[in-house]
């Protein structure tokens, strides 16, 4: 059965492009009824952190992007790639190689000068046993034998039939004079002892997959298929980077976004099926096939991501979205839990706003006390005109014997018969009274969620 994998190398956050690419590699799991699994590419120990690898966990928590068992380390598994390159020198398909550092680099540039690939020469490939006696003790690194003639040759599910030459291949290093395992020797290793029948992973990988199969061949291993994802430019056309704003995923969650969006935006940057925009997880798992996936590098449009927030952030349950807008207003330090149900804010805002972020910002006025105007809306709305309107509507609204939207929206038409005005001047002083501002979703909604005397005393302040 199906067996993916997502191999982060914990240098940094999980950035969007990772995302991607686990995503891809979920989804590709999921559908399959297969298993997810995570490896973690820790062997560069001068750039791998915890605090990274932290990073990667929070951020495919928040995706939803389950795994499915104990994530591997390669930093605990020198051992069996110790195992393994011992292996292949006994069986001779690979060798060590003495060659100095002075000498491999004078060989390097004589074959750039000459307008060559720089490639080993194969010199210590074919040592004699007296030449290896001889050299004994002498540091050295282990080179895999690659096989010299014939192809490799595989097909990638996104980017079709890839041939190379396997003269096109030098012999690789699988270990260094320390000992320890090279990278493309670990990642082979690891995809066979987990199992891995899918590779997914970015395209700047794909001159690795050649010589990964060739040592899969060596070891006996079977070989994955594989699907190199191509890279997400910002919308300037450049490979997406810090400066497009933000690209790891917490980030966006920080920025107010939801998971379902980033999944579903994700998901379309570089996969399409039809024209369809809005998938949810469970249509994802249905239908996503890893052909359907664009070879073409695709690019971050921020105004699409924020037209699918704000789609998830309306037709999500509210109890949901609401769930998340707690979070945020936690962030900008909004206590709620007096006020009105996070719920009946988010049914309210929804189609205000682009993010929860802004959601929490704007809704302020249900939680916390208002103290001054906006200085334009004060300015336009609450001149001394506006005074008769609004202690009119007060006095009203204390008279009430219940506080709902039709009472309120009751009570404001008999202000503006009463003293004969239209329903603006009535409404603009006092939304700007009631709220603070001259922004607010419908009044009678609004102000249904705040309590009377609340709103009550922010006109008296506005009158004062
Ligand atoms: N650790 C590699 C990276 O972060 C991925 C290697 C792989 O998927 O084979 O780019």
């Amino acid at each position: 059965s199906v067996v993916s994998r997502f191999a982060p190398s914990p240098t940094g956050y999980l950035h969007v492009g990772g995302a991607r690419t686990a995503l891809y590699a979920w989804l590709v799991a999921r559908a399959a009824g297969g298993k997810f699994v995570l490896r973690i590419e820790d062997t560069d120990r001068e750039r791998s952190t915890q605090e990274a690898i932290d990073a990667i966990f929070e951020g495919m928590q928040w995706l939803g992007l389950t795994w499915d068992e104990e994530p591997i380390y390669q930093t605990q598994r020198f051992d069996r790639y110790k195992t393994l390159i011992d292996k292949l020198l006994t069986e001779d398909k690979a060798y060590k190689c003495y060659c100095s550092h002075e000498r491999l680099e004078k060989m390097r540039e004589e074959q750039m000068e000459a307008g060559l690939k720089p490639r080993y020469d194969g010199k210590c490939r074919h040592l004699s046993t007296e030449q290896q006696a001889e050299l004994e003790g002498k540091p050295f690194v282990i080179r895999f034998r690659n096989p010299q003639d014939g192809s490799v040759v595989f097909d990638d599910h996104i980017r079709g039939r890839i041939e190379i030459g396997n003269k096109e291949l030098d012999d690789l290093i699988i270990a260094r004079t320390d000992g320890a395992p090279t990278y493309n020797f670990c990642v082979v290793v690891d995809d066979w002892d987990m199992g891995i029948t899918h590779v997914v992973r970015g395209e700047d990988h794909i001159n690795n997959t050649p010589r990964q199969i060739n040592i899969l061949q060596a070891l006996g291993a079977p070989i994955p298929e594989y699907a190199h994802v191509s890279m997400i430019l910002g919308d300037d056309g450049k490979k997406l980077s810090k400066r497009h704003g933000a690209v790891s995923v917490t980030e966006y969650r920080d920025n107010g976004y939801l998971a379902d969006a980033v999944i579903n935006y994700l998901v379309r940057l570089g996969w399409s099926h039809g024209d369809q925009e809005i998938f949810s997880r469970d249509e994802l798992i249905k239908i996503f096939k890893l052909s359907d996936i664009n070879k073409a590098a695709s690019a971050f449009n921020t105004e699409k991501l924020n037209w699918l927030n704000q789609h998830y952030m309306k037709t999500l349950p509210a109890e949901q979205v609401a769930a998340e807008l707690a979070w945020h207003f936690g962030r900008i330090g909004v206590a709620t839990d007096r006020g009105p149900n996070l719920a009946a804010i988010v049914t309210l805002q929804a189609d205000r706003v682009k993010t929860l972020k802004e959601m929490a910002e704007i809704s302020r006025y249900f939680f916390e006390p208002v103290t001054e105007f906006e200085a334009q809306a004060a300015k336009k709305h609450l001149r001394p005109v506006a005074k008769d309107a609004l202690q009119d509507i007060r006095d009203r609204f204390e008279a009430l014997s219940t506080w709902t939207p039709e009472a309120i929206q009751q009570a404001i038409q008999e202000t503006c018969t009463a003293l004969d005005i239209g329903m603006g001047k009535v409404g603009m002083p006092l939304r700007v009274a009631a709220t603070g501002g001259g922004n607010s979703p419908s009044l009678d909604a609004t102000l249904a969620l705040i309590p009377r005397h609340t709103v009550v005393e922010r006109i008296d302040l506005a009158l004062a």
